[in-house]
């Protein structure tokens, strides 16, 4: 499979924004440059979906030698918020792409939006509408009956002028008049039926604070704001495209011959089942502290995703695997957990450790030895070299690998019965003992000396049918451990009548506080990813100190996406 995608990517045919650009390119368009832009508007942290659009846009400008640009699209004084401002640049290098020059801010253009509105009104191409937003858009009509004219459309030009200039100094309420393009009332395009451009809004803004209190509206800002940057290609998703029409007739009122002229490209959106995506209801889960924060392990954004232990190569990955598609879909999640087992496969050193332990004495084992058994970091890599886990008379293994009544096909250990140990020794086991409650607490085992893996004898080489993970009981370091499902039960939260959280998995979060580790965990760093053999891959979180290790476990080894092909539903 490895070898598969990575082919893949090296042969697969240029997908149609490349196409685009190829052919702009040929045509000699824009001078040959290539200039893409991420405009987030800073109202949430950025999610998996804001991912795959990073990707796109510094991938493209990676691509074709060109730039990118980071730009806030902070036209909505309500939202705005520095720590999403932080949060977005923290993940946007983080995901490992570098933006041209400083961050750039739809706000940093009012001045010249402003000057290009006066030229427009000027123009006769917009007038001030003093009807309730209520009148306005029951004017719109539908997509198959035109719209009807507002009573202020004809409005003299410099009426129009003076309003606006009054509107601006903040002699009017929000809402008391809008200033709109004037366009076609009758245009099958409905955001081309006399849209907004200026509304009105006391609200201080995070970096204009009062200077303005007339706003402009996102389709009247975001074209010129990419015009103003030089951008070739605005790429965007779907829900755009009905805008593109305005895009362009924006525009082409402030354009000047011989300039680059952005062009808007749209694509679709990522979704995921078993989640949601939009950062209102992400915000919502957040408030409602339904997750433990931005960040939580459970979320789709980055910010959790990489405190889950996800790494910037499994999401780029990812976004090159879905690919760019026309039309929307929906992908599945174990596609994502796919991506991360694949890279963490690779890195990620191989450790024990024993969720819930069971004490283990090895009868015929010397009082008070400690050996020291080389074990391999990692077998997918071949400079990953040994280390030595210690072994002695007292163990912990899971408390599942043992039964007291075992099914026929159970291979695990149970009375009488032999596993090997991973890197060590087969055990036998001969007895075991209760609490008054009946539970088992200890297994009394022999263990073959013989038999150590690696060694070379007869015995070692002995066939068992099955090997289990433990640790060394007085050597073992103590852990919580975070095992996660997802958020959700139901694949598609937010496609019901029902309220979204209604769908929250109730078991998405299982803390166990028994774990015991080996002692090479006790020192490790927070950004390094383990396998603990047969559990799943694991990264310290955030909230971790020396003395009280947390764990994450990123995600299990088990592939379903593989599956999933192999049954034919995916492809
Ligand atoms: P949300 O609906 O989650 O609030 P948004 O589209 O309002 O998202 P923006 O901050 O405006 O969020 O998005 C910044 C950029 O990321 C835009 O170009 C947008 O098209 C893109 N983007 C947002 N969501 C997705 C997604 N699910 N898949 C791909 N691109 C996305
Ligand atoms: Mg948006």
């Amino acid at each position: 499979m490895t070898d598969k995608t990575s082919n893949a990517k090296a042969e697969r045919s240029l997908n149609f924004i490349e196409q685009i650009i190829e052919n702009d390119l040929q045509e000699g368009k824009n001078k040959g440059i290539v200039y893409t832009r991420f405009p987030p508007e800073p109202n949430g942290y950025l999610h998996i979906g804001h991912a795959k659009s990073i990707c796109l846009n510094f991938g493209l400008a990676q691509k074709y030698n060109g730039k990118t640009n980071l730009r806030f699209d902070d036209t909505n004084p309500e939202k705005e918020e520095t720590e999403y401002v932080n949060s977005i640049m923290e993940d946007v290098r983080w995901l490992g792409f570098e933006w041209e020059g400083e961050p750039r801010y739809a706000s940093d253009y009012f001045d010249q939006i402003y000057e290009w509105t006066v030229k427009l009104i000027r123009d006769g191409k917009a007038y001030i509408d003093e009807q309730t937003a209520e009148q306005i858009s029951e004017q719109k009509g539908v997509p198959t009956r035109p719209g009807t004219e507002s009573p202020y459309r004809n409005r003299p030009i410099e009426e129009n002028m003076q309003l606006f200039d009054r509107m601006k100094n903040g002699e009017f309420k929000e809402g008391e008049m809008v200033l709109r393009a004037k366009i076609h009332m009758a245009s099958p395009n409905m955001h081309m039926r006399d849209p907004i451009m200026y509304r009105i809004l006391h609200k201080p803004h995070h970096r204009t604070g009062d200077k303005w209190c007339i706003y402009p509206m996102y389709d009247w800002a975001h074209g010129e704001s990419d015009y103003i940057e030089g951008i070739t290609h605005s790429v965007c998703t779907l829900e755009f495209e009905v805008h593109r029409p305005l895009y362009e007739w924006f525009l082409e009122q402030v354009y000047t011959p011989g300039d680059i002229k952005p062009r808007q490209i749209e694509f679709a959106r990522l979704n995921l089942n078993y989640t949601v995506m939009s950062k209102r209801k992400l915000l919502e889960l957040v408030n409602t502290k339904l997750v433990s924060g931005w960040d939580d392990p459970r979320m789709p954004t980055i910010s959790g995703l990489r405190r889950r232990g996800y790494t910037p190569e499994s999401l780029r990955n990812f976004a090159d695997m879905i690919g760019i598609a026309k039309r929307d879909n929906v992908i599945d999640v174990s596609l994502l957990e796919f991506a991360i087992r694949e890279d963490l496969n690779k890195k990620a050193l191989r450790v024990m450790g024993v969720l819930n332990p069971l004490k283990v004495v090895l009868t015929n084992y010397p009082d008070g030895k400690t050996e020291y058994l080389p074990t391999e970091n990692n077998p997918e890599d071949e400079n990953g070299g040994l280390r030595d886990i210690p072994f002695s008379k007292e163990l912990y293994i899971e408390q599942d690998d043992f039964m007291e009544n075992p099914p026929k096909k159970y291979f695990r250990l149970s009375p009488g019965a032999e596993v090997r140990l991973k890197s060590a020794y087969i055990i036998k086991c001969e007895s075991l003992e209760k609490d008054e409650q009946g539970n088992i607490t200890t297994l009394y085992c022999t263990y073959d000396p013989d038999s150590k893996s690696g060694s070379g004898t007869e015995a070692s080489k002995r066939k068992v049918k099955a090997t289990i993970h433990w640790v060394s009981a007085p050597h073992a370091v103590d852990a919580e451990i975070r095992l996660y499902d997802r958020l959700f039960s139901d694949a598609e939260p937010d496609g019901h009548d029902a309220d979204f959280k209604t769908f929250l998995n109730p078991d998405s979060l299982q803390i166990i506080t028994t774990a015991k580790v080996e002692p090479a965990l006790a020192n490790v760093d927070k950004n390094v990813s383990f396998q603990f053999m047969r559990l799943g891959y694991f990264c310290l979180d955030k909230e971790a100190t020396p003395g009280n290790l947390v764990f994450n476990r990123t995600v299990t080894l088990k592939d379903t996406w593989t599956k999933l092909v192999e049954k034919g539903d995916v492809n």
